[in-house]
C-alpha cells in the first residue's frame, strides 16, 4: 500500500486571517508531504525486509517511524477537513451540540477544556476529540503525532499545535492561535465524522 497527499479542500488563503496562505502552503506542501513520504518509505523498508532485502532492518525503529508518519498524515487529513473559510458564526448542529453536552456538560465547558488541552501540549502535538464505541466523546492531547492515541476511538476533531502550524502568524502566542481557531471549525464535517461511528 502507498499513501498519497490529497490537495487541500480549499485554497491556501481560504483560512485567512486566522491562518495565513504562507503557513498553509508550507504546512500542506512541505510538512504534510513529508509525513506521506515518510510513511511510504517505512512501508517500503518493511516490504523489502519481507522479500529478503534489508535483512538487518531495525524493525523496532522502522515501526516507530511508520507510527509517527502515518499518524501525522492521517491527523493532517482530518485537520484540513474540519476547517472552513471564516464566515458567519455558526455552532454545531443540534444533534452534535447534544452529544457534546451529554459528554461534557455544556458546549462552553467543552470548548474551554479543549482549548486548555491544546494550550498545554508540551512541545509538539495535538488536541484531539474522539468518538468512542460506547457513543461518547472524549478529548486527549497527543504528543508528536502518535503518542497517547486511544485505541479503537475515532478522532473527529483535531487541532495542530506544532509550532509549524502557527509560528509564522502568532510567534510564541499559541493561546491566541487556539482562541482564533474556533472561528474556522467546520462543525458540519465534525458531525459527519461522528455520525459515521454512530455516536449521533
Ligand atoms: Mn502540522
Amino acid at each position: 500500500m502507498r499513501y498519497e497527499l490529497a490537495p487541500l479542500p480549499y485554497t491556501y488563503e481560504a483560512l485567512e486571517p486566522v491562518i495565513s496562505k504562507e503557513i498553509m502552503k508550507l504546512h500542506h506542501d512541505k510538512h504534510h508531504a513529508a509525513y506521506v513520504a515518510g510513511a511510504n518509505t517505512a512501508l517500503e523498508k518493511l516490504e523489502k525486509n519481507r522479500a529478503g532485502e534489508l535483512p538487518d532492518l531495525d524493525i523496532k525503529a522502522t515501526l516507530r517511524d511508520l507510527s509517527f508518519h502515518v499518524s501525522g498524515h492521517l491527523l493532517h487529513e482530518l485537520f484540513w477537513s474540519i476547517m472552513r473559510p471564516v464566515g458567519s458564526e455558526y455552532k454545531p448542529i443540534p444533534a452534535l451540540e447534544e452529544a457534546i453536552i451529554k459528554s461534557f456538560g455544556t458546549f462552553e465547558a467543552f470548548q474551554k477544556q479543549f482549548s486548555s488541552v491544546a494550550k498545554s501540549v508540551e512541545g509538539s502535538g495535538w488536541a484531539v476529540l474522539y468518538a468512542t464505541p460506547t457513543k461518547e466523546l472524549v478529548m486527549m492531547s497527543i504528543e508528536k503525532h502518535n503518542l497517547n492515541h486511544l485505541p479503537a476511538f475515532t478522532p473527529v476533531l483535531a487541532l495542530d499545535v506544532w509550532e509549524h502550524a502557527y509560528y509564522l502568524d502568532y510567534r510564541n502566542d499559541r493561546a491566541a492561535y487556539v482562541d482564533k481557531w474556533w472561528s474556522i471549525v467546520n462543525w458540519d464535517e465534525v458531525a459527519k465524522r461522528i455520525s459515521e461511528v454512530s455516536v449521533l
